[in-house]
């Protein structure tokens, strides 16, 4: 069985790019490259934490990956790692101690590999998370922030060698449990997977920098399924990249489930596109943003109808107030509910007292929820 020499590019997530984003490295504060840990924690070695020593050896072999790497174990409970382009000299990687604990070592090394996979895919040099960004550049960046985790799970998944190590690391970084409690069949865990709503029923996981575990656990299996991860052992055919993709994108919009999903859909669209429009122009980063709502497609096919419109805003006013209409039999939690999400929208948006705002306000009041106030 011969394996063929890993192209980490050819195996990105079509989305892991800042450029998608509307990121651009002026508008932030620096990369991530000189984050230094506080501390050095206790380094790894064969002669002291030999399986682990042996864990890390073995993915940088897999993985082909020539690096002057030093790892260290954090005394921690938490189940948690991270690694870091520089550190003095060589690349850091960092384990706490209660992922030592808890994990198999092939779970390990699917930890490890997706560890090395931020390093491979040059996610260090993304721009940093920092709370003086822009609110909508920062939204953005987490939106990337997520995408990089499904490209990097990809590399913990070759690490690993197949989805059962993999799927069980992520249960357990998820749940924080080990062996004693958690019973683990993995054929039980993808059908229940499939049957997971696809969509995150909290506008919080916007700011989340992760996705949530059931979507990164599919999408790792999705890609499991494709040629590029399957030719690797043998003559297998599988799914095209482009495939698999297509189907994590949607999975990776934040949305909400619901009977009246289309009502609510509609509300958020033409909403949004009111809130950002206001002020004479859709931005990029606002453009990302909506597709992160409503999903890409949508987003796309909303501006697409707007580019052939010689005045947009006009033809957004009346979109929305067929939605609004609409939206009256909607009930009042879902209505108070869609309110808060476009109040968050101008929360993050550039000007307060602004053309924004107004355009909040009228929204909100044609939902019929009574008065507001954002500065309240
Ligand atoms: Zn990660």
């Amino acid at each position: 069985m011969s394996q063929r020499a890993l192209q980490f590019e050819d195996i990105r997530y079509s989305q892991d790019s800042p450029n998608l984003f509307g990121i651009d490295q002026s508008d932030v504060a620096g990369s991530e490259r000189n984050r230094r840990p506080s501390f050095d924690g206790f380094q790894i070695s064969s002669g002291v934490l030999p399986d682990v020593a042996a864990a890390v050896a073995e993915t940088t072999t897999a993985l082909s990956l020539d690096l002057s790497l030093r790892s260290f174990v954090i005394p921690d409970a938490n189940l948690a790692a991270f690694s870091v382009a520089e550190y003095g000299g060589d690349v850091g990687l960092f384990l706490t101690s209660g992922l030592i604990e808890r994990l198999a070592i092939d779970e390990l090394k699917f930890v490890i590999g997706h560890e090395l996979g931020h390093l491979v895919f040059g996610h260090h040099e993304y721009p940093r998370l920092s709370e003086t960004n822009p609110p909508l550049v920062m939204l953005n960046q987490l939106a990337l922030r997520r995408a990089t985790e499904i490209s990097a799970d990809r590399i913990g998944l070759v690490a690993a060698g197949s989805m059962v190590p993999a799927a069980r690391a992520i249960l357990k970084v998820a749940s924080g449990l080990g062996e004693k409690h958690l019973r683990f069949d993995l054929a039980e865990y993808l059908r229940k997977l499939r049957g997971a709503t696809s969509s995150v029923p909290d506008f919080r996981a916007l700011h989340a920098t992760h996705p949530p575990f059931p979507i990164r656990a599919r999408a790792l299996l999705w890609f499991s399924m494709s040629a590029s991860f399957r030719s690797r052992n043998s003559e297998l055919d599988g799914l095209s990249l482009a495939e698999v993709d297509s189907r994590i994108v949607p999975e990776m919009a934040v949305s909400f489930p619901s009977a009246d999903g289309d009502t609510i859909e509609q509300v958020r669209l033409w909403g949004t596109l009111k809130i950002s429009s206001a002020n004479g122009r859709i931005s990029r980063s606002e453009q990302r943003f909506l597709g992160e709502l409503v999903g890409a497609e949508l987003a796309e096919k909303a501006l697409r109808f707007l580019r052939t419109h010689s005045r947009p805003k006009k033809a957004i006013e009346a979109r929305l107030g067929a939605v609004l209409d609409a939206a009256a039999s909607l009930s009042r939690t879902t209505r108070e509910q869609l309110a808060g999400e476009l109040a968050a929208l101008v929360q993050i948006g550039p000007e307060r007292g602004s053309s924004a705002e107004l355009a909040y306000q009228e929204i909100h009041s044609k939902l019929g929820i009574g008065q507001h106030s954002l500065l309240g």
